[in-house]
C-alpha cells in the first residue's frame, strides 16, 4: 500500500477516497484513525471488516468543528461548555444521534460519539472531505492502538485504501470519552489526555465508569462498549506490580531472565539489565511521556518472540496517569499484584 505524506494533492486524494466510500488511515493528536464516510453504512461495514472489529463496538465520528455536531446529534448546554473547553482536542462526547448517522456506525446504539481532532492533517482531511468521518483506531482489533504509520502498516497493509503519514502521534493514547447524563452531570467512560480533574472544572458532577478501573462482572455492561473487549494486549501475559516503588522494583528485579520483558521508567532501567527486553516509558514523574510511549512499547514486546512474560509498574490514577493505568490494566487483563 502506498504511503502519502500530507501534501495538498495527498489530502485531496484522501478526501476524494472518503467521499467515494474508501478507507483512509490518518494521524490525529491521539492515535492514528481509520476513516470512512460516517454517512455511508457501507463504509462503516468496511471499517469493521478491515479491523476485524465486533459489529457492536461503535465508531467515533470525527468533525471539522464543534459547531457541526448539531447536524449529527442532539446537543445541549453542557455539550456547549465542554466543547468550548476541550474542542478541538483529545475529547469525545456521547449524545443522542440523528437519523442521518447509520446505525452500523454506532454499533446499533441510538447515541453517537463525536470528536473534533486538533491535528492539522486530520482537520484538513475532514474539512476537505466535507463529511463527518467515522474513525476507530487504525489497528487490528485487540492490538495496541497505532501511534505511527508503521504500526498502521503492520496491522492493515492491503486491507485499506491509503495511509496519510503525519509522523508520531503527540499524545499516544486514545481520546477521553464522556457521556452526558444530566444538565451538570457526566460519566467518564474512557480516560485520556483531557483528565478527570479538568472535567471537574467544567462540570459539577463527574462519575468515573467502573469499567475504567475495575474488571466488570460477567454480563455487566460498560458505559462505552469498547471497554469490555480485551485490548492493547501483547501476546505474552502482562503483570502489573503495585505498592511502594522501591519494593515493586525489587520484586521485578528478583524475577528477571532472558524470557522476561520489563516496562519501567528511565530511573529504573539500570536495575533490569538481566531482562530479555526493557522498555522505558520516560521519566517516572512525566505521565505525558508514559502515554506517548506506551503503545509502541507494548508492540515492541510482540516483536521479540523470546519474551514469555512482561512486568510493569502499576501507575497511579492522577491526571494523565489514569489513562495509562486504564490501558495497562486492560493490557494485563486485570492481572495486578499489590505489594503491602
Ligand atoms: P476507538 O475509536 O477504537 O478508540 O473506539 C471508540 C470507542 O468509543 C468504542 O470502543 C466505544 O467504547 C466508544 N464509543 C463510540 N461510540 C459510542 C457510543 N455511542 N456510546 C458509547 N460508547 C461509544
Ligand atoms: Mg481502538
Amino acid at each position: 500500500m502506498k504511503t502519502f505524506y500530507g501534501t495538498e494533492a495527498d489530502i485531496d486524494r484522501a478526501a476524494t477516497l472518503l467521499r467515494e466510500g474508501g478507507l483512509v488511515a490518518f494521524p490525529t493528536e491521539t492515535v492514528y484513525g481509520l476513516g470512512g464516510n460516517a454517512l455511508l453504512a457501507d463504509a462503516a461495514e468496511r471499517i469493521y471488516l478491515a479491523k476485524g472489529r465486533p459489529g457492536d463496538n461503535p465508531l467515533i465520528v470525527h468533525l471539522a468543528q464543534a459547531a457541526d455536531a448539531d447536524r449529527y446529534c442532539i446537543t445541549n448546554a453542557l455539550f456547549e461548555r465542554l466543547a468550548e473547553a476541550f474542542m478541538p482536542g483529545p475529547f469525545t462526547v456521547i449524545l443522542p444521534k440523528r437519523d442521518c448517522i447509520p446505525s452500523s456506525v454506532t454499533g446499533g446504539l441510538d447515541t453517537v460519539a463525536v470528536r473534533v481532532p486538533s491535528h492539522p492533517l486530520a482537520h484538513q482531511l475532514i474539512a476537505r472531505a466535507g463529511l463527518p468521518v467515522a474513525a476507530p483506531s487504525a489497528n487490528l482489533s485487540g492490538r495496541p492502538s497505532p501511534t505511527c504509520a508503521d504500526h498502521v502498516r503492520e496491522d492493515l497493509d492491503g486491507r485499506i485504501d491509503m495511509i496519510l503519514d503525519g509522523g508520531t502521534c503527540e499524545i499516544g493514547v486514545e481520546s477521553t470519552i464522556v457521556r452526558i447524563d444530566g444538565p451538570d452531570t457526566l460519566t467518564l467512560c474512557r480516560p485520556g489526555a483531557v483528565t478527570y480533574e479538568q472535567l471537574c472544572t467544567v462540570c459539577g458532577e463527574v462519575r468515573i465508569d467502573r469499567a475504567v478501573t475495575e474488571k466488570l462482572a460477567d454480563g455487566e455492561r460498560p458505559a462505552a462498549p469498547g471497554m469490555q473487549y480485551r485490548h492493547y494486549a501483547p501476546a505474552s501475559p502482562v503483570t502489573l506490580i503495585g505498592g511502594e516503588h522501591a519494593r515493586a522494583a525489587a520484586y521485578i528485579a528478583d524475577r528477571l531472565s532472558a524470557q522476561v520483558g520489563v516496562l519501567c521508567y528511565d530511573e529504573d532501567v539500570g536495575r533490569f539489565s538481566e531482562a530479555g527486553l526493557v522498555r522505558s516509558l520516560g521519566a517516572r514523574d512525566d505521565a505525558a511521556s508514559h502515554a506517548h510511549a506506551l503503545f509502541d512499547a507494548l508492540r515492541a514486546f510482540d516483536a521479540h518472540p523470546g519474551i514469555k512474560e512482561i512486568y510493569s509498574f502499576l501507575p497511579d490514577m492522577q491526571g494523565m496517569s489514569l489513562a495509562v493505568f486504564n490501558r495497562l490494566l486492560k493490557a494485563a487483563g486485570f492481572q495486578v499484584i499489590l505489594l503491602k
